[in-house]
């Protein structure tokens, strides 16, 4: 179940968090992974080699994704390259956490920059030659605070809330296709992006889970690999919450 033998596979943000761990885990179900990172190499290099220590393969591909030239030109590279994309996975994120009152319009325009204009960009590019092949997997990150609204999110929960609008909309545009749109909806997992959040808030945020804990980088990753699969044909528009019951 789930393997993913001979499909490749685009990862943005893969160099940490969630997105490290899909690269392990596409890779370690067969698929060769390309491993997006923005400026952080060296966590991308050590990706590639989890990837590879878990007898996956990969390569590394740097841009950003908040500059559409540079994320056509690396998808264009890398379906070129491989004869194929079959799945990507629109993972980089950023939060930057604020008060309305507090809130910047530069604050405003690199996490709509990154969170929903980049996965606008690299669905355009990956699309092109999903439609050759009449088959392909795009799985974006949302985020549980798009339903539920979170104090000190605003901007980030209305980026989290367009990718599901998103998700949404080219479900229905590239249906037709073979290509299906889903996205993952985490809860609070582990990662750089919430290592900064005051104790307080983690024990908060605990105490709203049904599930009382904090969720793992590999709990998202298996519900993005099930999405990908040929398994989850029949699945597409549609949001995977991996949540511990926060939002139900
Ligand atoms: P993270 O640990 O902060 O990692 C962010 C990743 O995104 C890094 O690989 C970073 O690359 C990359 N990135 C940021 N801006 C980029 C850009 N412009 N172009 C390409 N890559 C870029 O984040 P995370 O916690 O793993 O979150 C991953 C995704 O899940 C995000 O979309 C986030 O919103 C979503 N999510 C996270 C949580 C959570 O609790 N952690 C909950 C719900 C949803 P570099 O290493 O090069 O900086």
């Amino acid at each position: 179940m789930f393997r993913l033998e001979d499909k490749v596979a685009l990862v943005t943000g893969g160099s940490r968090g969630i997105g490290r761990a899909v690269c392990t885990t596409l890779a370690g179900a067969g698929a060769h992974v390309i491993v997006n990172y923005q400026g952080n190499e060296a966590a991308a290099a050590e990706t590639l080699d989890q990837v590879k220590a878990a007898g996956g393969q990969g390569e590394i591909r740097q841009f950003s994704v908040t500059d559409s030239n540079a994320a056509d030109t690396a998808i264009r590279d890398i379906a070129k390259a491989h004869g194929r994309l079959d799945i990507l996975i629109n993972n980089a994120g950023i939060a930057m956490d604020q008060l309305l009152l507090r809130v910047s319009q530069d604050e405003v325009e690199q996490t709509f920059s990154t969170n929903v204009a980049g996965a606008i960009y690299c669905a355009k590019a990956a699309i092109r030659p999903m439609m050759r092949k009449k088959a392909g997997r795009i799985i974006n990150l949302s985020s549980v605070v798009a339903e539920l609204g979170n104090a000190g999110q605003a901007v980030y929960s209305a980026s989290k809330a367009a990718v599901i609008g998103l998700t949404k909309t080219l479900a229905r545009e590239y249906a037709s296709r073979g290509i299906t749109v889903n996205a993952v909806a985490p809860g609070f997992i582990d990662t750089d992006m919430t290592s900064s959040l005051p104790a307080e808030m983690k024990e908060w945020i605990v105490s709203q889970t049904p599930l009382a804990r904090v969720g793992t980088p590999e709990e998202v990753a298996a519900a993005v690999l099930f999405l990908a699969s040929d398994e989850a044909a029949y699945v597409t528009g549609q949001v995977l919450r991996v949540n511990g019951g926060m939002y139900v």
